[in-house]
């Protein structure tokens, strides 16, 4: 805490992994030494830079843009990038640390970065958010590469945006090396790229539903968000046979007890990825109930997916949704759920996945772009969606392999956290102290 005063994200993201690992490191003692610890809590390198661009009134504004580049242990930096007020040092050098373990889970050669910055694409114009783009990647180009680091998109960076930074690299850089990922299909984007996250974390949990002789079939679930990985994770819920209760945003909550069906997804999709819209649009034009200033979290389910952002479900939260019966909880987000929500879920047997178990598919898939384009190829939907899978069941099974406790209860946090550290940390000691 001394070391990074004012990063509460950071040492959240930390203290979680760090609880996983002592008596892990205790039964191994080969981790303890060669300063891997503290070696893994500090980026290789942080990188914060001005970006000035002009509105359509011709007003410059004065943005901050960030990308950490936290461990190229196993491959290059890969994570995405985040355009949203809320984004600080501390929100980006969390998700950065978080990526690093959650990329070795995937099995796929990829190290750990993130990035982004405090511009609000709220309520701007389609040429203002280029204008940005455009201004973000004319210093970021000179810090990324197709073997050096490879960014992709998160909150507020969808396909719109990754194109005009694409765009802008080629013309930089002047290659046509596919540097981001979650590209257009015309230009080396994959397939099931955009339904990754989403497809993922249901297919995780899927596996967890599983060891307990249970299906999605029937079951009721919420879904928080209603951005990309939301949108997705609501599609696949229900192609299994649940019934999608909610979905959410900034300004509240949609409570739909007939359930969602696919008229209505495309409802809620023409709202927020055509007219960057609000929830609230979505419940005018389908006439479903909209509760202002709440989460979903007081709603009764079986499955609870928090796909939003990060502490956007706390220990009261839990208790809650425990009270109503909740079977399952798998994070799309990264980091939704509090420490202290974590915990409660644990202790009252609660299936829990934290985020960098279920949600890994989006960037598994990123990983799967990189190598289509790495062979200029590009693989079927069936084909990508079916390695989705294989990985998904991969990063559960390894999750029940080291999360298993004494009491022969299974902790996905800590299975998360020790395969993914257990995979960089054998990198770290083969590479030496550097
Ligand atoms: P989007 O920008 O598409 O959607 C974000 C959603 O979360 C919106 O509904 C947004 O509502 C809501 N939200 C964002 N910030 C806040 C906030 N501070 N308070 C309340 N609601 C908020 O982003 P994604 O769907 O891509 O990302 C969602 C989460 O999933 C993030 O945690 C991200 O890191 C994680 N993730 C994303 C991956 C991907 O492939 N995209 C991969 C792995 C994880 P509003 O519009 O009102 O802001």
């Amino acid at each position: 805490a001394q070391r990074n005063p004012g990063q509460p994200e950071f040492l959240q993201a930390v203290t979680e992994v760090m609880e996983s690992l002592w008596p892990f490191i205790e039964k191994h003692p080969r981790y303890a030494d060669h300063g891997l610890l503290e070696r893994l809590v500090e980026p290789e390198r942080v990188i914060s830079f001005r970006v000035s661009w002009f509105d359509d009134h011709g007003q410059v504004h004065v943005n901050r843009g960030y990308r950490i580049q936290h461990s190229m242990a196993i491959g290059p930096y890969k994570g995405g990038l985040r355009f949203h007020p809320s984004v600080t040092l501390s929100v980006l050098k969390f998700l950065a640390f978080e990526q690093t373990f959650k990329n070795a889970l995937t099995t796929l050669p990829m190290g750990g970065g993130k990035g982004g910055s405090d511009f609000d694409p709220k309520g701007k114009s389609p040429t203002e958010v280029m204008r940005f783009c455009q201004a973000f990647v004319t210093e970021l180009f000179r810090h990324v590469g197709p073997d050096t680091d490879v960014p992709a998109g998160d909150i507020g960076v969808g396909g719109r945006e990754v194109g005009f930074m694409a765009g802008m690299y080629k013309k930089l850089a002047n290659t046509a090396a596919g540097v981001f990922t979650g590209k257009g299909l015309a230009f080396g984007g994959s397939l099931i790229r955009p339904e990754a996250t989403g497809y993922g974390t249901v297919y995780f949990a899927e596996e967890m539903l599983k060891t307990r002789g249970r299906s999605f079939d029937g079951l009721r679930v919420s879904v928080s968000g209603s951005g990309n990985v939301a949108q997705y994770a609501v599609e696949k819920a229900m192609q299994q046979g649940a019934k999608v209760i909610t979905v959410s945003d900034s300004s509240g909550t949609i409570i739909d007890e007939e359930g969602f069906t696919p008229e209505k997804l495309a409802i809620l999709m023409d709202v927020k990825n055509h007219h960057y819209g609000r929830v609230s649009d979505y419940a005018e034009r389908t006439g479903v109930r909209f509760e202002a200033g709440v989460r979903p979290w007081h709603v009764p389910v079986d499955v609870a997916l928090p796909c939003a952002t990060q502490n956007e479900l706390d220990e009261s939260d839990a208790r809650t949704l425990i009270a109503n019966g909740v079977l399952c909880v798998a994070e799309g987000a990264n980091m939704p759920s509090t420490n202290e929500a974590a915990k409660v879920f644990e202790q009252a047997g609660v299936l829990y996945a934290p985020g960098k178990a279920s949600n890994a598919g989006g960037v598994a898939t990123s990983g799967l772009e990189m190598s289509q384009n790495s062979a200029r190829l590009s693989w079927t939907r069936d084909e990508v969606d079916a390695r989705l899978l294989g990985i998904m069941r991969g990063i559960h099974g390894a999750c029940l392999e080291h999360g298993r406790r004494d009491d022969g209860r299974v902790s996905y946090i800590d299975g998360a956290n020790i395969a993914g550290f257990a995979k960089v940390a054998d990198a770290m000691l083969a590479q030496g102290v550097v």
